[in-house]
């Protein structure tokens, strides 16, 4: 912009004099009045505005199906059929609101609401590996929390804001992302209340707990204590709405087929002592449960309403342990494989030594999570003699090599 050759300064976007527009600020090489500063606050707002929603379609311009998201989740999970199809819609309705949100701002005729989900399971049936293999996948943020260690605010533990800060975390401690993630709560059904109406000391706690958690679940903006821990009163907080944010709950929810089989006027006590037949009865019970079960197992009703979206996950048998042995992308056999090749040695596992890790699993009635420490133990006498083996050699574990680790 010429400057006017006069000893006054003038404003060098719309040429007006000090005497004219008040006070100008002065740059390295010309001025600026507070009209056109004003002006130049504005359409900086308006061109970021219009930068993130193109970012925002564009995050959700190439959506993958429930059909791609189960895809995924078959390579890392075996079984769960039921939970795949009810975690891959509820992902692809995520997104879809997300998009719809980016599309049409807060003045959208019809609000999509969003679709927590619980998901009831034994332990060691891959609620966790479930929410850990959708992160992979994710263009949002994701956290896993651990409802035990939530208390309620003024008790030893962490606040249930706590929650959040982690999914900031993910986020890289961008408000806007973690306002569109999903947070994974593993055990809630360890902040039940004991029973439906008793309301000695612990179960209070345990409903103060579901009462913070109701708060985030509703859509509320959350002030969170950017660096986690405890909220001072003198400390800045970070405001994250909540609105948008995805749950999903996860709990093994121990003994509720008895409430289950009581809705459905059956006996599960019949069949005590039949190990056999009872595993199987609580197999078919987890998958009638309805929301009101979760109710009597002592989530607080409001709670529960929170979560629209009930899922089971099936107690594994035999066939499925055997599989999560050797199919899944990382199974514990392709593990061992790729820790033996890095040593030269081609490792094979007898189809045999396989059925007898299974038996054992079975026998510690450790589910899944017990294949682990089994193999462990098979394998650690011979990793410890795996560098001083033959290169380009092959190794068989047989059930007599097996044998001898387990009965150390
Ligand atoms: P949960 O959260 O239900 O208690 P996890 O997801 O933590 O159980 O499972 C424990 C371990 O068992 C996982 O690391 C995984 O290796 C294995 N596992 C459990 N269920 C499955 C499954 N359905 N498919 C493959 N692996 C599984």
């Amino acid at each position: 912009m010429p400057k006017k050759p006069t000893n006054e300064e003038y404003c060098s976007f719309c040429g007006r004099s000090a005497s004219e527009a008040g006070m100008l600020l002065s740059g390295l090489n010309g001025f600026i009045c507070s009209d056109c500063s004003n002006q130049a606050i504005r359409i900086f707002a308006e061109e970021e505005k219009k930068s993130i929603k193109k970012k925002e379609e564009h995050l959700f311009s190439d959506i993958p199906t429930p059909s791609d998201i189960k895809q995924f989740l078959d390579q890392y999970v075996i079984g769960q059929d039921d939970a795949k199809r009810v975690l891959s819609v509820a992902v692809y309705n995520h997104y879809k609101r997300l998009r719809y949100n980016a599309e049409h701002g807060h003045q959208n005729d019809v609000e999509i609401e969003k679709s927590n989900i619980v998901m009831v399971g034994e332990t060691g049936t891959g609620k966790t590996l479930l929410a850990r293999s959708i992160a992979r996948l994710l263009k949002v943020p994701f956290c896993i929390a651990d409802a035990t260690t939530l208390t309620e605010a003024g008790y030893v533990g962490d606040d249930v804001e706590n929650v959040l800060v982690r999914l900031l975390q993910a986020a890289n401690y961008d408000v806007a992302a973690a306002e569109r993630g999903i947070v994974f709560i593993d055990e809630i059904d360890k902040i039940a209340r004991k029973s439906e109406n008793t309301s000695i000391t612990r179960d209070v706690s345990g409903e103060g707990v579901q009462q913070a958690l109701l708060k985030l679940l509703e859509g509320a903006d959350v002030g969170v204590p950017p660096e986690g821990g405890r909220k001072h009163p003198e400390q800045k907080l970070i405001n994250i709405n909540t609105r948008n944010i995805l749950f999903i709950c996860g709990g093994a929810f121990d003994g509720i087929e008895r409430h289950i089989a009581a809705r459905l006027k059956s006996n599960v006590i019949g069949f005590k002592g039949d190990e056999q037949r009872r595993e199987l009865d609580r197999d078919n019970m987890l998958q009638y449960v309805q929301p009101m079960d979760l109710k009597k197992y002592g989530l607080i009703p409001e709670l529960v309403g929170r979560f629209p979206v009930l899922t089971h996950l099936e107690a594994l048998d035999r066939d499925a342990l055997r599989r999560i042995l050797t199919e899944p992308r990382n199974a514990l056999t392709k593990q061992y494989i790729e820790l033996f090749k890095m040593d030269g040695v081609d490792l094979q596992f007898d189809p045999k030594t396989l059925d007898m890790v299974v038996d054992r699993a079975v026998e510690f009635h450790l589910g899944a999570r017990g294949l682990r420490s089994i193999m462990e133990g098979i394998m650690t006498d011979i990793m410890f003699d795996l560098p001083n083996m033959k290169k380009d050699s092959s190794f068989v574990l047989t059930p007599e090599l097996a044998a001898k680790g387990l009965n150390k």
